[in-house]
């Protein structure tokens, strides 16, 4: 939460800076009069999503992409960061590697796609696609951490190290950990390899569907 207030700070220096503030010794806003929690619901936590500039990728991102799907899912996926289409779009997995996530979920979860939550580590497009980095990766997890908050989800599947990397802080080869299971907070996580690796590498498509059934082998199916 500390890295929210302080870009929060650092975000009405810029604005008292446009105003024409050229230096200023006054608090621009005492800590104590702020309110620093997130919204209690997923609705207005997406809105307050929708206006965030906390980090530079606001600056280049065409849509915010939050999230999308079931706001009481028992399975919420979470992604890297949205791609060229997402960022059009406003909602993540659309493109190729989100065609092969929703025929992973339907065709081996058989559950429908809207029946699960899918999200992304970082709400903003990177230029490039290039990973986010730990800055971008800490200032957005507030809005992760409270829709993991929200949704309880009682799986959380992570596609790819760097969702895994983010979530747990735990950088072993995703390689090693996939299919096995990490508790963290009441919450358990399943780690997978990342639906666009597996566009390029199909062999790799054997392991996703064990581990996916190893997942609704915890969800009871
Ligand atoms: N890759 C991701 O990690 N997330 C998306 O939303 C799309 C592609």
């Amino acid at each position: 939460m500390k890295n929210l207030k302080n870009a929060l700070l650092l975000k009405q220096l810029y604005q008292l800076k446009q105003l024409g503030y050229k230096y200023t010794s006054v608090t621009p806003c005492k800590e104590e009069e702020q309110d620093f929690t997130l919204p209690n619901t997923l609705e207005s936590l997406r809105k307050q999503a929708m206006e965030c500039h906390l980090c530079e990728l606001s600056k280049s991102r065409h849509k915010v992409v939050f999230g999308e799907g079931n706001p009481g899912a028992d399975i919420l996926f979470i992604g890297e960061a949205p791609g060229t289409t997402e960022d059009s779009a406003g909602k993540p997995f659309v493109g190729r590697s989100g065609e092969l996530l929703t025929k992973m979920i339907e065709n081996v979860l058989h559950i429908s796609r809207d029946d699960v939550y899918i999200t992304n580590i970082v709400k903003c497009r990177p230029p490039h696609n290039d990973i986010p980095t730990p800055v971008q990766a800490h200032t957005c997890q507030p809005y992760l951490l409270k829709q993991i908050e929200l949704i309880q989800p009682k799986l959380i599947v992570t596609l790819g190290a760097t969702a895994y990397h983010y979530l747990t802080g735990d950088d072993t080869e995703i390689s090693k950990v996939r299919g096995t299971i990490h508790k963290q907070n009441d919450y358990t996580i399943i780690p997978t390899y990342h639906p666009s690796y597996l566009l390029r590498n199909p062999s790799a498509k054997k392991e996703v569907f064990d581990d996916l059934l190893k997942v609704k082998e915890l969800m009871g199916k």
